[in-house]
């Protein structure tokens, strides 16, 4: 018999069609989210789960006795309870390598961006300001030539990396929790502790992980450490730095500015002091969020789910459920 699997979320046809030749396949065709109660109650029958970033918690889990598997579409997966899953012997896969350019174009975007105020002189331009000769000096800084500094040096890292040095000349600093000798020989990027890394660098571009050793690792300290003329990117997870710290260094002139993908509570709320600011770059967590890109996650997360159920071929299980 064929397992039996839930999509929680619209997916391409093509997804959906793959997962139908191997599994016997209800989903959610809504737009909207489908309500908790209802989706437990799906999830009593379910062998696999298709998902993306919905918290997998031991309520979850334990009103789905038959779940083997759960299949995120997404390469974070900090929404997993992996002690909880791990009790129940459930596995958990994401979506690595498919995503890194796309993320580390984003990543430059935001560099860009902040650097030379983009998004904050293209209001300047709609709202008749140039035309009206306001006087408003509109400078930027380079981003050619000048120092980046990569917290958490994996794939995603390494893209920005090999854009930063080999696209825009720059000196490239990484902290990691492990070095990355392979990557510092063919990047030509140099390790350093944070603190150092903070120091020197022109931007500093968040790309750890968002784990209990991770969790608002940058905070007032970290961001007095910083050069006044420094960008902060993040393209993580928001939790990883202390919002509060960051929209009161921003205030304070502690750094120039900040572009961010990612925040503590999302969607961020619309009177978030961050929203206010002329030297914010803020996007809607779209870090992945192109259609080809979108695809190939979905996809991948499809091969993940039917591999693991049927042994048919390797899926990429989380390292700690390994
Ligand atoms: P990855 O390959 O696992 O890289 C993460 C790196 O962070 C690893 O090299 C890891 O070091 C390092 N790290 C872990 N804990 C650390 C710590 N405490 N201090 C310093 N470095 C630490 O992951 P990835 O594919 O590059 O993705 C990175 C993150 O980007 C994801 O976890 C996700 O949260 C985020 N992301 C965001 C978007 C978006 O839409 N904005 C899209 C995709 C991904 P080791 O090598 O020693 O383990």
């Amino acid at each position: 018999m064929k397992p039996t699997v839930f999509i929680d979320r619209k997916v391409p046809d093509e997804v959906k069609a793959y997962i139908s030749e191997h599994c016997a396949v209800e989903a959610w065709e809504d737009e909207s989210t489908i309500p908790r109660p209802l989706l437990l109650e799906k999830l009593a029958k379910a062998d696999g789960l298709l998902t993306s970033g919905r918290r997998i918690d031991a309520e979850l889990l334990d009103s789905a006795p038959r779940l083997k598997v759960v299949s995120s579409i997404s390469v974070g997966y900090n929404h997993f309870d992996l002690q909880a899953m791990r009790e129940r012997g459930v596995i958990g896969t994401h979506t690595p390598f498919v995503l890194d350019d796309t993320v580390a174009d984003l990543a430059l975007a935001l560099m860009l961006g902040t650097a030379r105020r983009v998004a904050e002189l293209d209001r300047y331009v709609k709202e008749g300001r140039w035309a009206s000769g306001d006087g408003v000096k509109l400078f930027g800084r380079d981003v050619h030539h000048a120092t980046l500094g990569i917290i958490g040096m994996g794939r995603i890292g390494e893209a920005v990396a090999r854009r930063a040095r080999f696209g825009f000349e720059m000196e490239v600093l990484y902290t990691n929790r492990s070095r990355k000798p392979e990557a510092e020989q063919q990047l030509g990027v140099r390790y350093a502790e944070l603190k150092e890394l903070l120091a020197q660098s022109d931007f500093v571009v968040m790309l750890a992980p968002l784990t209990a050793e991770t969790t608002r690792m940058i905070g007032r300290e970290q961001f007095r450490l910083m050069k006044k003329t420094a960008f902060f990117i993040n393209v993580s997870r928001g939790q990883t730095i202390d919002e509060a710290a960051l929209i009161e260094a921003l205030q304070d002139g502690t750094i120039a500015g900040a572009g961010l993908d990612v925040y503590e509570k999302e969607p961020v709320a619309a009177d978030n002091p961050l929203l206010l600011m002329d030297n914010v770059l803020a996007l809607p967590h779209i870090g992945s969020a192109t259609d080809k890109t979108r695809f190939d996650m979905a996809m991948l997360a499809a091969q993940n789910l039917v591999g693991a159920l049927t042994g048919s071929a390797q899926p990429h299980i989380v390292a700690e459920l390994r």
